[in-house]
């Protein structure tokens, strides 16, 4: 069956198909904003789309895959960041982006093949403004900014719907746009294309034809996605909240700059909530892969709690779903371990491909998993088991053993009861033992050394 995704364009499931003879999918998923750690609602959006360019590497063959996943390295928030800590712009997104990787590679995501920077791709951005200036798409307000203007594209809300909400609930364009850009323009729902160098920009300001400015954020994926994969691309994804407008503005840029179809096919996976409620810091429940690793988590726990939900629906996350990860993780890897080499009749883990292959069922395809586990080692071939694994991007690995921090004051205590054991000052070494039971520790003596274990709650 060929993978079949929800498109939110067209609001049907339609199959994944390349447009071009070499039979290349071409696949671009809207990349993180580097100027702090990725939440691990993030993750959620990272992690469903490495399924998809697993399953589409498996469908198609690895090399009629090209993903490309951009980093925008350049926007009011990366540069308000190096702003606040006084460091160049480069400086902070090269941090972030160096632990987006290592917790990329954590939570066993591929690298895309490409991944570009929005300022790596600043001559792409301003030859595409051009363009749409010469076509009179976009016009230059007073204060130096383009705009894009919406009334020029016919087709503008067709992605999000945007006209009927407006004409059911009042003005919905104008409520998306705040103040700091509704001055200069001649409509509200314009959006802007470049924006004129502000004193805060400090030095991230690049030259044009419309003077020494920055790019806007939309206009960055219409320009690198033309750039590395073509004026219409099969696929292109991210989260719910790109929809409107982040990608109501790609299509109106690309299409009225390039004359044709922008993107064939959109699939947008829903929000991760944490306990019900939106992550926010002010919350208290906003969570980084390390926050989790700190307690005792290990990010392939994470990998499969965020694959429990189906990536179209809302996903409540709570820490009890990652020790219900955890332990199915362990059954999935000691089950993995039992498989003989060679088997007579073997289940080729067809249901597991045919759930992610209905509009990426994430949740049907572990059930299907465990269905297999249940009939036991002897009727899976281990390859096929493997595969299935691959495609969720589940490392069976040995149990976790979460790696625990220990405190110095307690390492202090401890050394200090181990000289009083050694000196035979048993009255002394056994006061330190009930200190440090006291505050959740606990020693275990060999001869010649100890260990220190967090007493068990
Ligand atoms: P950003 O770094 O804010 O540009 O976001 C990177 C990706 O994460 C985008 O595709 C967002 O749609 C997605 N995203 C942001 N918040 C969440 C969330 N709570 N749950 C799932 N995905 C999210
Ligand atoms: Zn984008």
């Amino acid at each position: 069956m060929a993978i079949q995704l929800y498109d939110s364009l067209e609001r049907r499931l339609k199959p994944i198909t390349p447009s071009q003879p070499d039979g290349v999918i071409r696949f671009y998923n809207c990349g993180p904003t580097v100027y702090a750690p990725a939440h691990i609602g993030n993750f959620r959006t990272f992690v469903v789309n490495d399924v998809i360019r697993r399953l589409l590497e498996l469908e198609f063959g690895p090399d009629k895959v090209k993903h490309v996943r951009n980093l925008t390295d350049v926007d009011d928030k990366t540069i308000r960041r190096a702003r606040e800590e006084s460091r160049p712009l480069a400086d902070v997104t090269q941090q972030w982006t160096v632990k987006f990787h290592a917790d990329c590679a954590a939570l066993n995501c591929l690298p895309p093949h490409v991944e570009p920077t929005a300022t790596g791709y600043i001559r792409e951005q301003v030859d595409m403004i051009d363009v749409l200036m010469r076509k009179g798409n976009a016009y230059r307000a007073a204060d130096g900014s383009v705009y894009f203007k919406v009334s020029s594209f016919e087709d503008y809300g067709r992605l999000s719907r945007v006209k009927e909400r407006e004409l059911q609930v009042g003005s919905a364009l104008a409520g998306k746009v705040t103040a700091a850009d509704a001055d200069e323009k001649e409509d509200v729902s314009d959006f802007a294309l470049w924006k004129a160098h502000k004193p805060d920009d400090g030095a991230n300001a690049w030259d044009s034809p419309w003077g020494r400015g920055r790019p806007g954020w939309h206009i960055e994926c219409s320009a690198m996605s033309k750039a590395l994969l073509g004026e219409t691309i099969d696929l292109h994804t991210g989260g719910v909240d790109l929809l409107f407008p982040h990608h109501e503005n790609e299509i109106a840029q690309s299409q009225c700059c390039n004359g044709t179809t922008f993107a064939r096919h959109w699939y947008h996976s829903e929000h991760l909530l944490v306990d019900g409620k939106k992550m926010s810091k002010s919350l208290g429940n906003l969570y980084t892969l390390d926050d989790l690793v700190a307690k005792g988590f290990s990010p392939m726990a994470l990998r499969y709690a965020l694959l429990m939900g189906h990536p179209r629906k809302q996903l409540n996350f709570m820490l009890d779903s990652l020790h219900a990860a955890e332990s199915a993780m362990t059954t999935l890897h000691s089950f993995w371990q039992s498989i003989p080499d060679n088997v007579g009749r073997a289940d080729d883990c067809d249901s597991v491909f045919a759930a992610l292959h209905d509009d990426l069922n994430t949740p049907g395809a572990l059930g299907a998993l465990f269905t297999i586990v249940k009939r036991g080692p002897t009727n899976i071939s281990k390859t096929a088991f493997e595969k299935a694994l691959y495609a969720l991007g589940l490392k069976p690995t040995a149990p976790h053993t979460p790696k625990v921090e220990i405190p110095a004051a307690i390492t202090a205590l401890a050394e200090k009861r181990w000289a009083a054991k050694q000196a035979k000052d048993f009255a002394a070494a056994d006061a330190l033992r009930q200190e440090l039971a006291a505050a959740g520790w606990s020693m275990l003596d060999s001869k010649t050394d100890y260990k220190l274990e967090p007493l068990k709650k």
